[in-house]
């Protein structure tokens, strides 16, 4: 198994937001539209609508979170299909799908990719110089776990 992976100058982006954090997300998005556009951008089902009808840039759009989108762009982490993840997820309210957003979070984590979880996290993640050039992710070694007897 490899030990890095490069994320290319372009990444790909998944953006979430749970419902009362939408409108902070939309707002943060059309604020750095421009550095947006430079990457390719996706997102769970509504968020991607809003995106897209609030900036008229592309979005790829997967299901509604609660739906299955946060599985996906979980298992897309996993499958190296996502480069960064900004999810502005609710603290203050109990969702159905608390296991899939653990899930997404956790494979971000495995992946050792880049994630914000807030708005001003997700500031200092898209003004990092990294999010303009190519960057070797340094995975964590999973020889011995995959190495395992059992
Ligand atoms: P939504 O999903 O963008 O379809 O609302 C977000 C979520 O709840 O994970």
């Amino acid at each position: 198994m490899p030990t890095v992976k490069t994320l290319h100058a372009r990444k790909r982006i998944a953006l979430i937001a749970h419902d009362h954090k939408k409108a902070e997300l939309i707002e943060w998005a059309l604020y750095n539209k421009t550095v947006l556009c430079r990457h390719e951008l996706y997102a769970t089902g509504t968020t991607g609508k809003l995106i897209e009808e609030n900036l008229d840039v592309p979005v790829r759009k997967l299901l509604s979170g609660p739906l299955g989108g946060d599985q996906q762009i979980g298992s897309m982490i996993a499958e190296g299909k996502i480069d960064v993840v900004i999810f502005f997820w609710d603290p203050m309210e109990a969702l159905p799908h608390d296991p899939d957003i653990k899930a997404l979070l956790r494979l971000g984590v495995v992946w050792n990719i880049p994630m914000a979880s807030n708005r001003t996290s997700a500031d200092f993640l898209l003004t990092s110089p990294l999010m303009h050039q190519e960057y070797e992710v340094r995975l964590p070694d999973y020889s011995q776990y995959l190495g395992r007897k059992v």
